[in-house]
């Protein structure tokens, strides 16, 4: 009897082990993007070991130079690309990781940050969760298939990219604009993990706004306009979209309730020359609105603009403008295609328990596969605790069980 795929990655964890603490030992730091040469230089080597045809495609440096600030110019940004392609296969599967990851502080209790110690079923470093572990994961899914000779009912695309802890705009975001990719579906492997199967996750709108008031000496405050109590009127007259915004329900298909929110000022400040004994001339808040999945990052803030603008003019000698700092894409793929009922089946089926479909409040790079490449997207990876903070960490039995749900899906769904 040939062995399976998965008695192959149940003898073969030591393999993922030593690529995960090779991946978290390479510090990929984003901002300011450190390390992507040699992370994208190993990355290919394990690919092109485990068989898949590999290759580093640079980004352009007239792209690097449009898209980041100077003091990040010197930071290259590179996304891997590998094919598999499989005799007979008819459909085209992408698989997608980032490689980078957000920044570290605190004190770690469980080994250095970069460090990838293993304790009990646990291993611990920046990126376990998020998501270096998906890649190791997804390494010894395609080597068990090589291994075994299984030839996968699907031809196989593999990308590993930069960026997503910023805005993806050089990673996933420019490879479905640049790179030789045609897939038919899509896999990011993060925002679903455990018995869920992410088929959508929520976008956010980021807003700036500026009131402008009119300077006078504090001793005459009726001389001025005073910019911090024309905000603060602003701020309280939004109380009824917010209320709005809490009747716009979205039921997910695993029965939860989304709604869209709106933060106000996480960021608030006066201008420059703010004193005490000067009116305030000038304040400054930010709007953190989180579009639901099936809302439009478009139409959510055409709609906040007009709300604050017609909010404003309420209040006399108001006067304001807004200005975009960033937006991300919600998206939502309805899991009707066979391609989820496959996902479903395989993760229960490996995992000995039911799984849903849920919809991420995050956002990660799905959004870039189904809105640009209009594809069935799922999301799901191994995951992990304390993504972004201290001491996360991913369990090495989920990081097998996602191994063995990724290859056990390429050998049964054809597309
Ligand atoms: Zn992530």
């Amino acid at each position: 009897m040939p062995i399976t795929p998965a008695a192959y990655i149940d003898t073969h964890s030591a393999d993922l082990i030593r690529r995960l603490q090779k991946l978290v030992g390479t510090s990929t730091v984003n901002p300011p993007g450190e390390n992507y040469a040699p992370i994208t230089a190993y990355l290919v080597n394990e690919m092109n070991a485990i068989g898949l045809k590999t290759k580093r495609l640079t980004v352009p440096m007239a792209e690097v130079k449009k898209v980041l600030p100077a003091d990040q110019h010197a930071f290259p940004r590179y996304n891997v690309l590998g094919k598999l392609a499989a005799k007979g296969a008819k459909k085209t599967i992408h698989f997608n990781a980032h490689y980078d990851v957000v920044p570290v502080s605190g004190q770690w209790k469980h080994g250095s940050p970069f460090s990838g110690k293993v304790e009990g079923d646990w291993i611990y470093g920046r990126g376990t969760a998020d998501m270096k572990g998906s890649i190791a994961s997804l390494l010894l899914a395609i080597q068990s298939l090589t291994a075994t000779q299984t030839i996968p009912k699907m031809n196989i695309e593999v990308s590993f990219t930069a960026d997503e802890e910023t805005d993806s705009l050089l990673g996933a975001g420019w490879l479905v604009e640049n790179a030789p990719i045609k897939p038919d579906y899509a896999i990011v492997m993060e925002g679903g993990e455990l018995n869920q199967v992410c088929c959508g996750h929520n976008g956010v709108v980021w807003l700036e706004v500026t009131v402008h008031g009119q300077a006078a000496h504090g001793s005459t405050p009726e001389a001025g306009i005073n910019a911090l109590e024309k905000m603060s009127a602003l701020v309280l007259a939004l109380d009824a979209y917010k209320q709005k915004l809490a009747k716009r329900v979205f039921k997910t298909p695993d029965g939860k309730t989304m709604r869209p929110t709106i933060n106000l000022g996480g960021v608030f400040s006066a201008g420059e020359g703010g004193k005490i004994n000067t009116v305030p001339a000038l304040a400054k808040f930010s709007i953190d609105r989180r579009v639901l999945a099936v809302e439009t990052v478009e139409s959510a803030e055409r709609e906040l603009r007009q709300v604050l603008t017609v909010a404003a003019k309420k209040i006399p000698q108001c006067k304001i403008t807004i200005d975009k700092v960033s937006d991300n894409h919600p998206c939502y793929n309805k899991p009707t295609h066979p391609f989820f009922a496959a996902m479903a089946t395989t993760v229960t089926q490996v995992r000995k328990q039911q799984s849903v479909f849920h919809v991420s409040a995050g956002f990660n790079d799905m959004h870039f596969f189904s809105h640009h490449l209009k594809i069935p997207t799922l999301g799901y990876g191994p995951g992990g605790e304390d993504i972004h903070a201290i001491d996360e960490r991913a369990r090495i039995k989920e990081l097998i069980r996602s191994a063995k749900i990724y290859a056990e899906l390429l050998t049964t769904f054809a597309g």
